[in-house]
């Protein structure tokens, strides 16, 4: 449904900047006429009609970090590339509004630290916002409001990926993808169609109705050449950064690796597109060139450890969400590539305990409880492994170990939502209970 009024929206756009793309097809240098005037008559609300003010997210980080000014001006509001920057507008104000914006000062000054570091000269015109959603994505609108995914950052292994994943998102930036992309899509849709969609659109505020899709990018995806293209410069920034040559082409072949491991035989089946990529077609090739490109590079840092300790902190939160996909295939998968080091095993293995516990297959149960007596060897095992060992012990009739499971739990997590029920699962198995 989201999907469908983005779509809309994006042909909305479409329809009203055609004749301002006519002129500008004609004469280049004529001025474009006020197509946008076209959207108020049509009952659509005008795209372009977000002020021109300083969107900064979460105002208490990136505000007070030092910023370089941007490096381009807002487009005229009745220019196609002015439609683009009011719908991306939008969607800013929705990411800064959602409940699932991260807004750890820490996590985010480290991002967008490195943002820069490839960014270069266009360092001053990102705005980041990290999005706890359990799917692989990043996108840079081209008002330069940057969202990066949870997903995203489980997948990367160090900062040499994430910096080659942010620099090939600038590329899309830098190169003006979004707006290829939008002159693409108006010259395929037949006039009828776009209008027959913002009819049924209408009134229903579809321009505001982008949540999850970033920028247009995420209904179309760009082109194969666009996103080639986006490697490479991802691929030089980084190299010049001072990043190990190898990332992305590492990054890429891990992904394709994660679809194969996909629960859903339609994933497996689509080399190109699957879920895990919403908006960056990835075929082999890409992962060929990129293998070429960094034969002859020597030399450059991954910085894994350091990246691993930003992200620390949100490992237990994220993997959950990742768990709400319900591709237990793909998640294992992560499990593995984020246990290759021998860190954080106590998270992991909980999480590996998590899989089995909802997967409910023949020997989940007997694997589930393996994890999670892996889990609680650790020094970082959640609180949650020792409620669902003591689960276990409950019902094995094991209530003496229950009730120590239990207590360990609650004094592990003394602010835990079930505090309660688990005080009178307690009461009740030490016989003091009804
Ligand atoms: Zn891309």
């Amino acid at each position: 449904m989201k999907r469908l009024l983005a779509a809309a929206s994006v042909l909305a756009l479409a329809l009203a900047t055609e004749a301002a793309a006519q002129e500008t097809q004609a004469s280049p240098e004529a001025p474009i006429a006020s197509a946008i005037a076209q959207d108020v008559a049509t009952g659509v609300e005008p795209i372009a009609a977000t002020p021109d003010v300083a969107i900064s997210p979460s105002a208490t980080i990136q505000q007070a970090m030092t910023r370089p000014a941007p490096s381009r001006v807002r487009p005229a509001i009745n220019t196609d590339e002015g439609g683009l920057w009011g719908m991306s507008d939008r969607t800013e104000q929705e990411a800064r509004n959602s409940g699932q914006l991260e807004n750890d000062a820490a996590l985010n000054a480290y991002l967008y630290e490195v943002a820069c570091r490839v960014a270069a000269d266009a360092c001053g015109d990102i705005r980041l916002y990290v999005m706890n959603r359990p799917y692989f994505n990043a996108s840079m609108a081209p008002n330069g409001y940057t969202e990066v995914w949870s997903g995203l950052l489980l997948r990367v292994e160090d900062e040499a990926q994430l910096a080659f994943v942010l620099g090939h998102e600038i590329g899309h930036y830098r190169e003006r993808h979004s707006l290829a992309m939008l002159r693409t899509i108006r010259s395929r849709a037949g006039v009828a169609m776009v209008f027959s969609i913002i009819t049924v659109g209408a009134g229903v505020g579809i321009i505001g109705d982008i949540v999850y899709l970033g920028t247009i990018a995420s209904v179309f995806g760009f082109s194969r050449e666009n996103e080639s293209e986006a490697d490479m410069i991802g691929f030089d920034h980084a190299v010049a950064a001072g990043y190990d040559a190898h990332a992305g082409d590492l990054l890429w072949q891990n992904l394709l690796a994660e679809t194969q491991a996909s629960d859903n035989p339609d994933v497996r089946r689509q080399e190109t597109r699957g879920s895990i990529f919403r908006t960056h077609p990835l075929s082999a090739d890409r992962v060929e060139a990129l293998e070429e490109r960094a034969a002859a590079a020597t030399g450059g840092e991954t910085h894994r450890e350091r990246y691993r300790a930003a992200i620390r902190p949100f490992l237990g939160e994220w993997l959950r969400s990742d768990l709400r996909r319900r591709d237990y295939g793909q998640t294992a998968l992560l499990l593995d590539r984020l246990g290759a080091h021998g860190e954080d095993l106590g998270v992991i293995e909980y999480y590996r305990g998590e899989i089995n516990r909802l997967r409910r297959g023949e020997g989940d149960r007997e694997r589930a409880f393996q994890h999670y007596s892996n889990a609680i060897a650790q020094p970082d095992a959640p609180a949650a492994a020792w409620r669902e060992l003591g689960e276990y012990a409950s019902r094995d009739g094991r209530n003496a170990d229950a009730v120590a499971l239990f207590t360990t739990y609650l004094e592990r997590a003394p602010q835990a939502g079930d505090r309660a029920l688990v005080e009178a699962r307690i009461q009740q198995l030490s016989g003091g209970g009804q």
